[in-house]
């Protein structure tokens, strides 16, 4: 058996990673063929080095030839590419047989939907795409064959905890637990002067900061609650949020007859990529098994929804439907970005994401023009009303 190759997309991200160290524990079966990151050409390389793809990509394209001298200068006979386009070629074509999709943000949009429109394997953990456009990233897979296998931790569960993967009549509802973040229990008054390094420091995740900021907003629920109604077709008031501290149970799928079945498991999102490189087998992903006794209890708690504004906000803008995900997503990346370099507080997060859902009545999101053109309203928006929420 040839082994599937795989293209790992924001391959020096926290995802990245983790897809890498389950790639190099199954050399007969998994080879990574493409690599693509942003801008950190010398982290690139480095990859290359020990993992050997035929391509490197780099999004930069100032970083070009930096990126081809490097890979010369070690050795390599990998291809140097940059900019989007040339990933999304790179995507479609057969370079690869798998796409690990995480690049962070919006940004992850058009690799992502090159890779459902070719019909690959698609290992899903750039949320923000479905956000943005859900619609048209499940139709262009349906249409091409695509098998989209869920990596966020949660929708991973429900993945494993459905038949076939997909939902069935017997389903009544979709549970997904959070963790509630470095912040769960405060009130508001002590959200006010919290700092990037207090936001991105998160109890039980290891991550990339944009998440980990919206992990302690809990904008990721109100995301995942958006990506869970992509993914598996049910409604917002079908798709519940438990807070539950020790990030052991990560989703659960609630039967007709009274049965209500869970996924659990350290939280480490190398379970989730094994998953999705494997199923419907099963393959070592070098997470140990889960010791219940050793860590002894599992706490359920209902998230607060009034001192943590971005959930509401999120399933509001689902209610609303068309561009309204798309524009408190671009909205989100906006304030969030602004807020780990300093430049807003922390409450200012879901206030420009209000903002900007407020001024953006939602129109319907037919096209993958009409997603960038709201996607670039909302960030003109946000970007604009961030001077009235700076720092002193
Ligand atoms: P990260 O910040 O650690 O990594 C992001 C990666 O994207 C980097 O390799 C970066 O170089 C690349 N990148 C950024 N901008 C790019 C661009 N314009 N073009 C190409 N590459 C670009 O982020 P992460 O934590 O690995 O998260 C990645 C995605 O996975 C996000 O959508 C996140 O929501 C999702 N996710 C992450 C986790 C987790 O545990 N980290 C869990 C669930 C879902
Ligand atoms: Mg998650």
């Amino acid at each position: 058996m040839k082994p599937q190759r795989v293209a790992v997309l924001g391959a020096t991200g926290s995802i990245g990673g983790s897809a890498l160290d389950v790639i190099a524990r199954h050399p007969q079966r998994l080879s990574a063929s493409v690599l693509a990151a942003g801008r950190n050409v010398d982290a690139l390389v480095a990859l290359c080095v020990q993992h050997r793809p035929a391509h490197a990509v780099i999004a930069d394209s100032a970083a070009y030839a930096a990126l081809r001298d490097g890979l010369r200068s070690a050795g390599l006979s990998t291809r140097a590419h940059a900019g989007d386009e040339a990933l999304c070629a790179l995507v479609a074509g057969d370079a690869c047989d798998s796409v690990v999709a995480a690049i962070v943000g919006a940004a992850g949009l058009d690799s992502t939907l090159a890779a459902a429109r070719a019909g690959k394997r698609l290992l899903l953990a750039n949320k923000e795409s479905l956000v943005m456009a859900g619609d048209l990233v499940m139709a262009a897979a349906r249409e091409a064959g695509a098998c989209i296998l869920p990596v966020d931790s949660e929708h991973n569960a429900l993945f494993q905890c459905l038949p076939d993967g997909r939902l069935g009549a017997a389903v009544e509802r979709l549970v997904l637990t959070a963790s509630g973040g470095p912040f769960r229990g405060r009130d508001r008054a002590a959200l006010a002067a919290i700092t990037p390094a207090q936001a991105v420091a998160h109890p039980k995740w290891s991550m990339g900061p944009k998440i980990s900021v919206d992990s302690a907003t809990l904008m990721n629920k109100g995301l995942e609650v958006i990506e869970a109604h992509h993914l598996f077709g049910l409604g917002n008031d079908r798709i519940g949020v438990v807070v539950h501290p020790q990030s052991l149970v990560h989703a659960l799928v609630e039967y007709t007859d009274g049965s209500t079945l869970a996924q659990l498991g350290l939280p480490d999102m190398r379970t989730a990529l094994a998953v999705g490189f494997a199923w419907p087998e099963r393959i070592a992903s070098g997470v140990p098994p889960l010791d219940l006794i050793a860590h002894g209890r599992l706490d359920f708690e209902a998230p607060d929804m009034d001192t943590f504004a971005c959930l509401r906000l999120a399933r509001e803008a689902l209610d609303a439907g068309g561009s309204a995900p798309a524009v408190l997503n671009a909205a989100n990346e906006v304030a969030v970005s602004a807020f780990l370099q300093g430049r807003i507080a922390f409450l200012s997060i879901p206030a420009i994401v209000e903002s900007a859902l407020a001024a953006l009545p939602p129109v319907e999101i037919a096209s993958l023009e009409a997603a960038r053109e709201a996607d670039a309203q909302a960030r003109h928006h946000a970007t604009r009303s961030l001077s009235r929420h700076a720092r002193a």
